[in-house]
């Protein structure tokens, strides 16, 4: 091939590499948090010193170009599992790491392994087989977390696992003529530069992959935040009204129930035990409702002492069971709260709905008079609204926020002035 310069293809593969790991690295600096980005990096950059030592098959002494080069290589596909597992949360093992070096450098002490050709080839064939289906493994097992450049990850890793592997019948079914292991001229071929090439895209490929899902996480962890009450857990006003409204357009047996919950003289709590026990009555009634809410139900905080759920396919007295389940739970569970009497309580305000389509406001409105009822009852009490089945208003806006209990209650004093 007189167009193609072999050397010069060596040169600027070496170049691509250093590049990428010490961008890796860099991406790693940026956010020291993600530590799998070092192992990459690092895999890289010794993958690196690697395909130099080989490349230099001929030139150095054989204790380089094959015992150190393939003990380098094997080490950085080490670092790239490292890496994966890292990733995955789980713990970084040295054995690990030096295991698959250890065992190539006993094996260059063996003479029939060292110079039979064939037994290097399967040699190497399953470390680096064996490191690559490893990392489609521990992907795989992460495969829960919702990250869509894990699957080419897991295939490319997989692929690259299973060709190794391949290629070991393949090889004792049709072995290649011998090599001479320090012909400089055999190793410096255009074959051998046209495989290196396809390994440095392979890894590149990998690398490209790595740093993609390291993004991928951090942006869910952001859309999770924003979509989560940082004091409760449950989900926030935002991201309730969003569910809630897929919830209307699609209701389990074509009814919904609406609950709407306020805590019971919530100022006085603060007041008397302080804003952190406030807190810590809002998480204990948090996780009061989740617990007691029935599969498939989902739980919000609107803000404040302000909580609600939608429960969808149950009739009116299985969805008024439920509130109560929750308001009786609550009162038990809230009597003491770490050791001090509190007596909290919750009203619930309950609206329940058909399947027409339209917007959780109507819903919400209904549910807040019921709420605004149960107070002026007494509270630590469960009101259903009077209308039946209503349909809700139609083709309400997604994102148009929903007015609070506070808002209904003020516009029912005002009403009633
Ligand atoms: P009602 O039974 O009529 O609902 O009386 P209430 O005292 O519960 O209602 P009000 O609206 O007067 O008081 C709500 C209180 O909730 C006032 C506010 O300081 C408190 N609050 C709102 N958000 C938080 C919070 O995140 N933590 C704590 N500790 N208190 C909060
Ligand atoms: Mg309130
Ligand atoms: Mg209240």
């Amino acid at each position: 091939m007189p167009l193609l310069h072999v050397p010069t293809i060596y040169v600027l593969l070496l170049a691509v590499m250093v590049l990428l790991g010490a961008l890796t690295l860099f991406a790693w600096l940026q956010n020291r948090a993600v530590r799998a980005l070092a192992w990459w990096g690092g895999a890289v950059l010794v993958m690196a010193a690697a395909l130099g030592l080989l490349c230099l098959r001929g030139v150095i002494p054989d204790v380089c170009s094959l015992d150190l080069a393939y003990a380098v290589l094997f080490t950085a596909c080490a670092l790239m599992l490292e890496g994966a597992r890292c990733f995955e949360g789980r713990r970084t093992s040295p054995l690990l790491l030096l295991a698959g070096a250890a065992m190539w450098i006993v094996t260059c002490q063996i003479p029939a392994m060292y110079e039979s050709a064939t037994a290097r080839l399967i040699i190497v064939s399953v470390a680096m087989g064996s490191y690559s289906l490893g990392c489609a493994y521990v992907l795989w097992t992460g495969r829960a977390e919702p990250l869509l450049s894990r699957w080419p990850l897991i295939v490319l890793t997989a692929l690259g696992g299973g060709l190794f592997l391949v290629r070991i019948p393949l090889h004792v079914a049709h072995p290649l003529a011998a090599v001479p292991v320090t012909r400089f001229e055999a190793l410096q071929s255009f074959w051998f530069a046209i495989v290196s090439t396809f390994t440095v895209l392979f890894f590149i490929a990998i690398n490209y992959l790595f740093l993609a899902l390291t993004k991928e996480r951090s942006e869910l962890a952001h859309k999770r935040a924003s979509m989560t009450d940082a004091l409760t857990g449950l989900a926030n006003r935002r991201a309730f009204l969003e569910f809630g409204e897929r919830r209307l357009k699609a209701p389990a047996n074509g009814t919904i129930a609406f609950l709407l919950f306020d805590l019971d003289l919530f100022k006085s709590i603060n007041d008397t035990h302080g804003h952190a026990m406030g807190d810590r009555v809002l998480r204990v009634f948090a996780q009061t409702l989740s617990a007691n809410l029935p599969r498939g139900g989902v739980a919000g905080r609107l803000g404040g002492e302000e909580f609600a759920a939608i429960v969808s396919g149950p009739d009116r007295q299985a969805a008024i069971a439920v509130a109560e389940r929750v308001r009786e739970s609550f009162a038990a569970i809230a009597r003491v709260v770490d050791g001090v009497v509190i007596a909290a309580t919750v009203s619930v305000g309950l609206a329940h709905a058909d399947s027409a389509p339209g917007g959780i406001e109507a819903l919400c409105e209904r549910a807040d008079k019921a709420l605004y009822t149960a107070k002026s009852l007494g509270r630590n009490r469960v009101e259903s609204a009077v209308e039946e089945l209503v349909p809700l208003v139609p083709d309400a806006p997604a994102d148009r926020p929903i007015p609070s209990a506070a808002h209904a209650r003020a516009a029912t004093k005002r009403a009633a002035a």
